[in-house]
């Protein structure tokens, strides 16, 4: 049987990407990506050449479970990436991962550590984060403003992912649910674009956050993670 080694790749800067998964992503036998174009890039600048590259979550074009089961049981090494950081958190990753270990239960499968968002942003923000609770992506409709009573009520620090779209929108919500009477001392930290160009990792409470991003609309485009401390 082969073995499903589970790949980190960085979150922007191409560099942060450890010796070891650059082996295993030149030895493999395929690679399982969820967009090859991003995974292609990768692989060029570390001149990785000859790697045949299939998706795995594309319906029309991607590799079925049943072909990767199969390739596994034919003893091909594989390697899964997504387009950014660890596979499996807030990304097509897991499923795969869920549905080998279903099919085959006795396959190996090594996680190959390497960049993820929320703990690079936890990891400048300057915050209490012994333990954290981290909620992914917070649902769009649904939910979401029982979500921010949660976040406001929770004793620890909560990380979240969030979109260009919405990061005004969240940070009005935050604003509602953490500045109540008396005014909670919770910090909001908003890291942008890590280990890219326009990295920047800001500071304060919801208020002071909107009014930055309005005086700098530019600023609130990019990738961000959201720290409420
Ligand atoms: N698997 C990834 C990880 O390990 O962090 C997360 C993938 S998730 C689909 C993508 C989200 O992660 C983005 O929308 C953003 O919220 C966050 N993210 C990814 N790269 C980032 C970066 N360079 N700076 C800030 N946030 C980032």
């Amino acid at each position: 049987m082969g073995t499903l080694f589970v790949v980190g790749t960085p979150i922007g800067n191409l560099e942060d990407v450890t010796l070891r998964a650059l082996r295993v992503l030149k030895e493999v036998d395929v690679i399982l990506c969820e967009d090859t174009r991003v995974t292609k890039r990768l692989l060029e600048k570390y001149q990785i050449q000859g790697k045949q590259l299939a998706t795995y979550n594309d319906k029309k074009s991607g590799l079925r479970i049943e072909k990767i089961v199969e390739l596994l049981q034919e003893g091909k090494n594989l390697a899964l990436v997504t387009d950014a950081g660890t596979p499996g958190i807030s990304d097509p990753g897991s499923l795969l991962v869920s549905k080998i270990r279903e099919a085959l239960p006795d396959v190996t499968i090594v996680p190959i550590p390497g960049a993820n968002a929320a703990v690079a942003a936890l990891s400048a923000a300057g915050v209490p984060a012994s333990d954290f609770l981290f909620l992914g992506f917070l649902p769009h409709k649904k939910g979401r403003e029982t979500l921010f009573k949660e976040i406001a009520a929770s004793k620890r620090t909560v990380v979240f992912y969030e979109s260009p779209h919405r990061i005004l929108k969240t940070l009005e919500s935050l604003k509602t649910h953490l500045e109540v009477s008396p005014p909670s001392e919770r910090k909001v930290v908003i890291a942008r674009e890590l280990t890219k160009i326009h990295e920047e990792v800001v500071s304060g409470m919801p208020a002071e956050l909107l009014e930055f991003f309005k005086i700098n609309p530019e600023k609130a485009r990019g990738e961000f993670v959201v720290i409420v401390s």
